[in-house]
């Protein structure tokens, strides 16, 4: 099993080239920050605010979450219900990093990660998030941080979410920044990380340019084959 970790913050095109990283590879593809998003609808399901923290732990007894790992039929449930669409709403993600700061929320999303790559079954899997190349698979054999200058992530969101006035996006953007990276430092390149900038790459480009380094890593014939240096 080979993992592909791959962090960044939001807006920098971490989970869309991911995914199509994944399907290159033939790997399995996991978004952990869809995790958070479910935990904090979730909450919001339950009325919860989703800053005091007791609460939180509290509704996370009965937050039974599955997820997909295929690229090309993804999707995330709470219990029965499919919240693939729900968790992108922004109601969602103004109190994701609420949720996310509770050290005890961390540590139960990242053994669920852990179990869910573990039994994949798959030959690799791309891991996508913010602290994937630190704490969830920091001896991945590949670690890379996308990065891009904060007004071009902001643009990115914006052209993503069309019906919402760019200025608030690029303030809801920026503030869940601060707020998350007080909690995990996803900004900058923990030793041994390759960051690739995509400010100035389309898509495609950016694509190209993450499948570049991990073959530079993972000998061109077969990745999958190799680095498999871990259990996870
Ligand atoms: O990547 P995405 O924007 O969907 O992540 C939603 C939120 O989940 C982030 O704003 C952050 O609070 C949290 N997150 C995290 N650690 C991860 C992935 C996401 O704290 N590995």
């Amino acid at each position: 099993m080979t993992v592909v970790a791959i962090d960044g913050p939001a807006g920098s095109g971490k989970s869309s080239v991911s995914k199509q990283v994944a399907r290159r590879l033939g790997f399995g593809f996991l978004d952990t920050g869809a995790a958070y998003r479910a935990l904090a609808w979730h909450a919001l399901e339950h009325g919860i605010d989703t800053s005091d923290s007791t609460s939180v732990l509290d509704v996370m007894g009965d937050f039974e979450y599955a997820i997909s790992l295929d690229p090309d039929a993804f999707h995330v449930r709470v219990g029965a219900t499919d919240v693939t669409e729900a968790i992108r709403e922004s109601r969602v993600t103004d109190a994701v990093s609420g949720v996310a700061r509770v050290p005890a929320v961390r540590q139960y999303v990242n053994s669920l990660f852990r179990s869910v790559v573990t039994s994949s079954g798959r030959p690799g899997v791309v891991i996508e998030g913010r602290d994937i190349t630190t704490v969830v698979a920091p001896d991945a054999p590949v670690r890379i941080l996308l990065t891009a200058a904060p007004e071009v992530r902001a643009a990115r969101r914006s052209a993503e979410l069309t019906t919402e006035d760019a200025a608030a996006v690029a303030d809801a953007l920026h503030r869940r920044d601060a707020s998350d990276s007080a909690v995990v430092d996803f900004l900058t390149a923990a030793p041994g990380v390759e960051v690739v900038d995509s400010s100035h790459l389309d898509f495609d480009q950016t694509v190209d340019a993450v499948l570049g380094v991990i073959r530079s890593i993972l000998p061109a014939s077969d990745p999958v084959q190799t680095g498999g240096r871990h259990g996870r």
